[in-house]
């Protein structure tokens, strides 16, 4: 056993599923896959009712004790442990103790290292998703110490990708509802940061001069300045969104999709004249003139949207691509939720808590729980991208 310290954000901490209650159950429509353990578990279950499921609707696959089998979906694409309360039954006829590794955690994860543990939850579930959006605190940090014991394999805590990490976390609640002026600010630190990899003490002293220019409006008069390349825009979110049109069935599609269509909607209208900017200005109209003056009354929306996804992503994470990739990454899909949502504004005229959370829920069912897509993300990146990863610049103009 070993002294850790256990960070998790409010939200985290005080998580409770929404159960019958869900607008997207995490039980329908994705394949719920069962460890070995379980199944046995529940094939061999006294409660006849759930020995019958289990053996009607276990597929078995065994391609590991983890990846052991998975259950079939009822014609509703329902997992059939399901019941019409939207309830399982396995929790309810067998307790909680009885569910599988990955339905007693859905939507807990964590990440451990040597000498500390980051509690998290995934955004594919909607209120998860709800309770970050809409709370000023959400993202407040509470920390506590504690005994664990600790894997030989698991990963030393990397004391300057932690302090980039934090004070970029700092330069976006700086910021409030202004995120292009705290994605400006990041990428000015992390090339900062790049090119004096071994001095701390300019680096906090950088950090320091960034925190004062948010203050004094300088960062804000930078974005302001900011060349805008429609072209850039235009053809990353089509690749983007082009992606969200072709995948299969999943969970959280159809929703995500509904948005896509509408954005697709603004997209095309501009191609009848050949007119890609006209597109992009209808967008950048609907943000400048409704979203952002309702964001602004509501600034931990994006806040914590953007500090969750540093502090979930542990970004800059810098071991297999660069800190600027990965930045370029966050910037391009934050500029992707914000097309959808300036899009929805555009064709239904309005903007609402429900319509950001449903987008940022959705958007991370899709796409957050298989690494192909992220690595679609980055080669769309690479064929638009002019010159280096500052050309991400250009999406905050
Ligand atoms: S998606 Fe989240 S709120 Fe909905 S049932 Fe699953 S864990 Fe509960």
């Amino acid at each position: 056993m070993k002294v850790i310290t256990v960070n998790e954000p409010k939200f985290v901490a005080e998580f409770q599923c929404a159960g019958s209650q869900c607008i997207d159950h995490c039980c329908q429509g994705w394949n719920i896959v069962f460890d070995k353990k379980s199944v046995n578990k529940y094939l061999k279950s006294p409660v006849i009712e759930i020995k019958n499921i289990a053996a009607d609707s276990m597929v078995l696959l065994k391609k590991s004790h983890v990846h052991w089998a998975r259950v079939k979906f009822n014609e509703n694409r329902v997992c059939s442990f399901m019941d019409e309360d939207k309830l399982c039954k396995v929790h309810a006829l067998m307790g909680p103790a009885a569910l599988s590794p990955t339905c007693a955690s859905y939507p807990r994860s964590s990440q451990r290292f040597k000498s500390e543990e980051n509690k998290t939850l995934t955004l594919s579930c909607p209120e998860a998703t709800r309770a970050l959006l809409t709370a000023d605190d959400a993202m407040q940090m509470i920390s506590h110490v504690t005994t664990a014991k600790v894997a030989d394999k698991a990963r030393i805590v990397n004391q300057h990708d932690k302090l980039l990490n934090l004070m970029s976390m700092h330069l976006v609640n700086a910021s409030q509802a202004q995120t292009q002026q705290g994605l400006y600010a990041i990428a000015s630190l992390l090339l900062f940061a790049e090119k004096h990899p071994q001095q701390v003490e300019d680096i906090e002293a950088y950090f320091n001069g960034l925190m004062h220019s948010i203050e004094s409006g300088e960062i804000s008069q930078h974005v302001a300045n900011l060349e805008c390349d429609n072209q850039l825009q235009w053809s990353l979110l089509l690749r983007l969104q082009s992606y969200l049109g072709s995948r299969k069935s999943t969970r959280s599609l159809g929703r995500i999709n509904w948005y896509v269509a509408r954005l697709l909607q603004v997209q095309t209208s501009g191609l009848e004249n050949n007119n890609v900017a006209a597109s992009m200005e209808r967008l950048a109209q609907a943000w400048s003139s409704t979203a952002q003056p309702w964001l602004n009354e509501r600034p931990h929306v994006m806040r914590n949207y953007i500090m969750y996804r540093l502090y979930n992503d542990q970004l800059p994470d810098a071991r297999k691509r660069s800190a600027m990739s990965w930045l370029y990454l966050l910037t391009a899909e934050w500029f992707l939720i914000k097309s959808l949502i300036a899009a929805a504004i555009e064709i239904d005229g309005e903007i609402s808590e429900k319509i950001i959370i449903d987008i940022i829920y959705s958007f991370h069912a899709v796409t957050k729980h298989n690494a192909i897509t992220t690595e679609f993300f980055f080669e769309q990146i690479e064929k638009v991208k002019v010159n280096d990863d500052l050309s991400l610049l250009y999406l905050l103009a």
